[in-house]
C-alpha cells in the first residue's frame, strides 16, 4: 500500500523570539507526534548540552567536509559559527511517512523553501513585531533615527514572514505550542485531499 511521505514542519523567525523555548517545550509533550532533527554545529556545547542530544557538535573542518560532501539540507553561517542540518536524517523520516521538526534560523529555512516547497513553513513572531506592524499600518509618519531604524527592521522581518505558511505570536510559550500543533494537524486533514 502506498505510504504518504511525513510532513517537513520548518520552525524559524528572528534572533531572540524564543524559538528553542517553544521547541523544547513542544517536544516535552507526550503526543508529540514529529520527530526532531537534531542540529550540526562549530560552536561549542554549553553546560549541559550533550553531544547527540542537542546538537552534533563539529570542527570547522568537519563541518565544511559535510557542505562539500552534499550532507546538509541547509546551513547558515550565525554569530560566527556554523549551522546546519543533516539530509540523511531528514530523508530516512519523511520516507518512512513520519514527520520532522526543524527549528533553525531564516537564512536556513529559506533554503529549506527552495528546495522543499511542499514543507510546512512557521514563522514565530515577537508579540511586540506584531504590535509595531499595526502601528505602522496606522500611522507610518515617524521620523526619528530610532524609530526608523526599529521600522526598518522590522519591515525586514515582515518581508521574512511572506515566504511562510503561518505566522505565530510567541506572547505565550503554551499558546505559541497550542497553535502550532493545530497548525499540522490541519496541515495533514488539508493534504489528504487527492
Ligand atoms: P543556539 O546557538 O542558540 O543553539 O542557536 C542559534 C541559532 O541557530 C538559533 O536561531 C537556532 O534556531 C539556529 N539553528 C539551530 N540549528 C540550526 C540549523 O540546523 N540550521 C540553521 N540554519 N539554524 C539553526
Amino acid at each position: 500500500m502506498y505510504k504518504r511521505r511525513g510532513l517537513l514542519i520548518v520552525l524559524s523567525g528572528p534572533s531572540g523570539v524564543g524559538k528553542g523555548t517553544v521547541r523544547k517545550e513542544l517536544f516535552t509533550q507526550p503526543d508529540t507526534n514529529y520527530e526532531y532533527s537534531i542540529s550540526m554545529t562549530t560552536r561549542s556545547p554549553r553546560v549541559g548540552e550533550v553531544d547527540g542530544v542537542d546538537y552534533f557538535f563539529k570542527t570547522r573542518a568537519e563541518f565544511e567536509d559535510l557542505i562539500e560532501q552534499g550532507k546538509l539540507l541547509e546551513y547558515a553561517e550565525y554569530v560566527g559559527n556554523y549551522y546546519g542540518t543533516p539530509i540523511d536524517y531528514v530523508d530516512e523520516t519523511l520516507d518512512a511517512g513520519r514527520d520532522v521538526f526543524l527549528e533553525i534560523e531564516v537564512v536556513g529555512a529559506a533554503q529549506v523553501r527552495a528546495k522543499a516547497p511542499n514543507g510546512l513553513f512557521i514563522f514565530l513572531a515577537p508579540p511586540s513585531l506584531l504590535a509595531l506592524q499595526d502601528r505602522l499600518v496606522g500611522r507610518g509618519t515617524e521620523c526619528s533615527d530610532v524609530i526608523a531604524s526599529r521600522i526598518q527592521k522590522a519591515r525586514e522581518e515582515l518581508e521574512m514572514m511572506n515566504l511562510y505558511d503561518y505566522v505565530v505570536e510567541n506572547d505565550e510559550v503554551s499558546k505559541a505550542c497550542d497553535k502550532i500543533n493545530a497548525i499540522v494537524v490541519a496541515e495533514h486533514c488539508r493534504r489528504e485531499r487527492v
